[in-house]
């Protein structure tokens, strides 16, 4: 089993109602990489960085053990930078600004010996991209893609073809209406399977996640959290822990899709606890299925 992530590697700007941060090591593929990392080692990145990506931020990845011989770093260019404001509602968030940056010229290769895994998990980034990587790979058995309104509104005809090469979708509510152009999310989920994903997964913030397939409709719920930091990255961490957990397991039945769908709501739990990727460092096992077992408590109850 393998499993390659390819996405963004960034520095953000970050700022809540708690806090603010410069500069610091995000991307879409850091998030995504991480969590996996928990359930599956070692995960493949292919991303691209400047000269200006911190030292701090590849040791990080190294900590997780995840394989970067498919980084690119282009010592004279500039990290992809991400600017984002959260208002009091941490579900609401303004994109200040986008700056590829070395983005730009990325033509993501796909080293030799990564073409054969049989998880890819396609982050946020441009459809174009995430096509010419589908293209390079060998009969992968699982494609997981995420994506943004971003791309949405931006390369809608490139996005859908995308689509219709993968198999998982995974996006938030208001990506969901907004491809679709259905406001009921269930019937948003109907209307992306046609589209090509058999599996959709609608995250709802702190309200949990919507797994659809065209037998399940899974509703999980989200853990319940009074110290919430900073959500930047909890999408991706939620699908790279599902990812992570479907590859550690080779099992793609309803009832481990759901279980995925847990795994990845758990540590995006811990990944909105701190700011930026501090979340995602030292997590123990432990602590991991504990966490797990608390959302199966959380909607239990007896029926008398
Ligand atoms: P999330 O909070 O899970 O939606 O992901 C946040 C991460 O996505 C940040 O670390 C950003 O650097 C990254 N990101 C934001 N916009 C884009 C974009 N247009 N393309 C690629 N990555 C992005």
């Amino acid at each position: 089993m393998s499993v390659l992530v390819v996405g963004s590697l960034a520095l953000d700007t970050i700022e809540t109602p708690f806090g603010s941060v410069k500069d610091t090591v995000g991307g879409s593929a850091t998030y995504i990489s991480a969590a996996a990392s928990y359930f599956f080692s070692p995960v493949r990145i292919v991303g691209i960085v400047g000269g200006d990506f911190p030292r701090e931020g590849v040791a990080f990845l190294e900590e997780r053990n995840i394989d970067l011989e498919g980084l690119e770093i282009i010592e004279k260019g500039k990290t992809f930078h991400w600017a984002g404001r959260y208002r009091y509602d941490l579900n609401e968030r303004d994109t200040l600004s986008t700056d590829l940056n070395v983005f730009e010229k990325f033509d993501p290769k796909i080293p030799e010996r990564h073409r054969k895994s049989r998880f890819v998990v396609l982050g946020n980034i441009d459809p174009v991209l995430q096509q010419r990587v589908l293209r390079q790979m060998d009969n992968p058995r699982v494609v997981i893609c995420d994506t943004m309104n971003y791309w949405i509104e931006r390369k809608n005809k490139e996005l859908l073809e995308t689509l219709k090469q993968i198999n998982v979708l995974i996006l938030n509510d208001s990506e969901a209406r907004l491809l679709s152009r259905e406001p009921n999310l269930i019937k948003a989920g109907k209307v992306i399977r046609a589209m090509g994903p058999s599996v959709v997964i609608i995250k709802k913030g702190e309200h949990g996640a919507l797994l659809l397939t065209e037998s399940v409709i899974f509703s999980a719920p989200a853990y319940p959290m009074e110290n919430i930091f900073d959500p930047t990255g909890a999408g991706d961490t939620f699908a790279g822990g599902f990812a992570g957990w479907l590859a550690r397991t080779d099992d793609l039945s309803e009832e481990n899709l759901k279980r995925a769908v847990i795994y990845g709501s758990t540590l995006a739990s811990f990944c909105v606890e701190k700011f930026g990727v501090e979340g995602l460092r030292g997590l123990t096992y432990l602590q991991i299925q504990d966490r797990f077992r608390q959302f199966r408590e959380l909607s239990r109850f007896d029926e008398d």
